[in-house]
């Protein structure tokens, strides 16, 4: 993932804030209105849980994560980034996959980028994506830094979630998963104080940047009814963060899916701002939620560091999310209409 803006976690029982640490001072940071009451949204109207809930197979994704992070590092314009597209793309084989690939410029040169989409069309008139990155943090090129984490849980999530779309007559929304690239930044995240950082809003989420232009300029993103990002969500310590950039009528709506599983102890007990790959869509009127667990280790431990492992991960983790993310499709494909942008 990208960057915390305020590791600042509200711990809702007690309405305490505790601020960790601020590590990025740019000019969005001081529009973060963090508070420790729920936001005031209007009450939704879910449609009823008439079943059967949906599963997803935590065994099956967590083998495709553990493939994806023996290809090892990842970075931008590495061979083993190569091997992980094919890996990706061999798996949706069959599938409508677009391919947007593309030059990105970045401060440390010029890198192919390739976001991968699959479609899974419905028989409304709408989309909805479900999105992770799968590229590895580029400063730590030259280091044992895999991302089984960070890029590779949710990545490999995305095909568990394919093979639950895949062949079926969706009753419901058009689903989109998109692998997108190059939502790293190229140079250190900008904490550090080093003279070679860039501002982090200058240097990252190249890709799904990338796509959210083109979407909007051929007229796409008007169609697009929600964009639900996953990132870091493999951590057996599972504690998805309720990120206060989302938009909450959208967080209701997973909440609600958790609830509905059995899940709702593993989401959303902290509040915490992260700047990540939803921001395209958010700047752009689309209603985003990030799907992130930031507490990763103790603090953010393990967080763009060589600890970032598969020992670290479980299956059980990925059942959760992916189960919770099938169910959020369920209700929103029900609810009609969906609330405003
Ligand atoms: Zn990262």
């Amino acid at each position: 993932m990208s960057r915390v803006k305020w590791l600042s976690w509200i711990l809702l029982a007690g309405g305490l804030a505790v601020i960790a640490c601020d590590r990025d001072k740019d000019s969005t940071a001081q529009n973060t209105n963090v508070s420790a009451s729920a936001p005031a949204i209007q009450p939704l109207n879910f449609p009823p849980d008439d079943g059967p809930l949906p599963s997803a197979d935590g065994d099956r994704a967590m083998q495709y994560v553990k493939e994806i992070v023996k290809f090892g590092p990842r970075p931008l314009g590495s061979a083993s980034h190569k091997k992980v597209e094919e890996y990706i793309s061999t798996h949706l084989k069959g599938d409508q996959v677009e391919d947007d690939i593309f030059t990105a410029d970045t401060p440390e040169g010029k890198f192919p980028v390739h976001n991968i989409i699959a479609k899974y069309p419905g028989t409304k008139d709408g989309i909805i994506i479900i999105a992770s990155h799968y590229d590895t943090n580029y400063p730590l090129r030259n280091t044992s830094f895999v991302g089984a984490n960070d890029g590779g849980s949710s990545s490999g999530l995305l095909l568990e979630l394919a093979n639950h779309l895949r062949g079926k007559q969706r009753d419901g929304y058009s689903v989109w998963l998109v692998w997108d690239d190059a939502e790293e930044a190229m140079k250190p995240d900008g904490s550090g104080g080093q003279p070679n950082e860039m501002p982090f809003s200058a240097d990252s989420l190249y890709g799904i940047t990338h796509l959210a232009e083109k979407w909007q300029a051929d007229g796409t993103l008007k169609k697009v009814k929600a964009f639900i990002l996953t990132d870091m969500i493999g951590d057996a310590d599972l504690n998805v963060e309720r990120e206060t950039n989302s938009t909450p009528w959208l967080e209701d709506v997973v909440f609600e899916a958790a609830t509905r599983l059995g899940y709702q102890s593993h989401f959303f007990a902290r509040r915490l701002e992260v700047s990540d790959d939803h921001l395209p869509f958010l700047k752009r009127g689309v209603p985003s939620v990030d799907l992130i667990d930031f507490t990763y280790g103790y603090n953010v431990a393990y967080w763009h560091t060589t600890e970032d492992t598969i020992d670290k991960l479980s299956p059980r983790s990925l059942q959760i999310v992916g189960g919770v993310v099938l169910e959020t499709l369920r209700i929103l494909d029900k609810m009609d209409p969906l609330p405003p942008k």
